[in-house]
């Protein structure tokens, strides 16, 4: 049995995810104590239920202290069963976040699956839709797996209320090196909104965006008005293709938080990327160390590591044995090695 301290490290969500994914392929049980001890409201929330209770649906897993505010459960794994599944999160909680800890054992299954996750696909704190389907799984799919994703209804923060489909055709993991980006092919973008009266939320969003990205132009990023009923809520994103990665950056509408801010802010994460040499943002950093160590290692160039990744790449040893490098890389930013 393996214990995990969940206030160490990044002490949030993502160790246990990460634990419950691991502990579905490697077979090994684990207990985490102070569950989201660094968070304001620690212990689990719903969205961190929901994915507890689909890792248990998926892989015939035991698990004790499994309720709200919990600070501490025991994740007894079975086997992997793949198969058609539904989860609901219930609230705005991300339908990424429920994927993230189901994917890769489903994906090293005999057999595809086909799963529908409703909850958040736009909110803060995760993953996007838009991330997921363009940048996270076009890298898992050179690893091996197939993985389509489709969104059927988007659920803002904090109504949630979307819908993603995913299609997962399993195969083995292997080893990649992702280490050069290659040349710039296309750059987009998009404001996705729903309910917002006759206001210029979305135009102002773009010009504030464009403005620290000047060069990008206006026409590079469209304006998608939502049906009403999928609202209030907005989003942008924005997509620089490169001939082996798309890096996808987010931005998201919350209450307080002025149109000019949501722009700015994704702009500059944008452009920072940009003038990066690496392959991976910050976001794909944490979420590739999971596949990779299954894979049996892996190495790719990164912008600066963050305490998610670290704190992943800790819980990876725990259950796997494997050790993560962070070297100097250059231009390219830093080098993440799993060995
Ligand atoms: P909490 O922090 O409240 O415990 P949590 O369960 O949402 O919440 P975290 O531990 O913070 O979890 O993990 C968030 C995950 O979402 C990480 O894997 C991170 O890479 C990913 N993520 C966060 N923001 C983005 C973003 N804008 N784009 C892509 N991925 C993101």
């Amino acid at each position: 049995m393996i214990t995990i301290d969940g206030s160490e490290g990044e002490g949030g969500g993502q160790v246990l995810r990460n634990a419950c994914a691991l502990s579905l392929v490697t077979g090994e049980p684990f207990t985490i104590d102070k569950i989201r001890a660094k968070r304001d409201q620690p212990g689990l929330m719903r969205q961190h239920l929901t994915a507890i209770e689909a890792a248990c649906a998926i892989g015939g897993a035991d698990c004790e202290g499994l309720e709200l505010g919990s600070n501490r459960i025991v994740f007894k794994p079975g086997s992997v069963s793949p198969g058609d599944y539904s989860f609901a999160v219930g609230t705005a909680g991300s339908t990424a976040l429920v994927l993230q800890t189901v994917l890769v054992p489903l994906a090293l299954a005999d057999t595809p699956s086909k799963l529908v996750i409703e909850g958040g696909t736009h909110a803060s704190m995760a993953p996007s839709f838009d991330f997921i389907q363009k940048c996270f799984l076009p890298v898992l799919a050179r690893m091996g797996p197939n993985v389509s994703a489709r969104i059927k209804r988007h659920g803002f923060f904090p109504r949630g209320g979307g819908r993603i489909e995913i299609d997962i055709d399993p195969s083995p993991l292997r080893r990649i090196e992702c280490i050069a980006r290659g040349k710039l092919e296309t750059k987009a973008g998009m404001v996705v909104f729903a309910s917002l009266g006759a206001n210029k939320i979305p135009t102002r969003i773009r010009k504030a965006a464009l403005k620290a990205l000047p060069e990008w132009d206006e026409d590079m990023i469209a304006i998608r008005d939502l049906p009403a009923d999928q609202g209030p809520g907005v989003a942008l994103t924005l997509e620089a293709a490169y001939e082996h990665v798309t890096e996808v950056v987010s931005g998201f509408g919350k209450l307080g938080l002025s149109a000019e801010r949501i722009g700015q802010t994704a702009g500059k994460r944008m452009a920072g990327y940009q003038a990066s040499g690496a392959f991976a943002g910050p976001y794909l950093q944490d979420q590739l160390l999971l596949p990779m160590a299954i894979a049996g290692g892996g190495s790719f160039t990164s912008v600066k590591i963050s305490q998610h990744t670290r704190t992943a790449a800790e819980i990876i040893g725990l259950f796997t044995g494997r050790s993560t490098y962070f070297e100097d890389a250059g231009d390219q930013g830093h080098l993440v090695r799993i060995v």
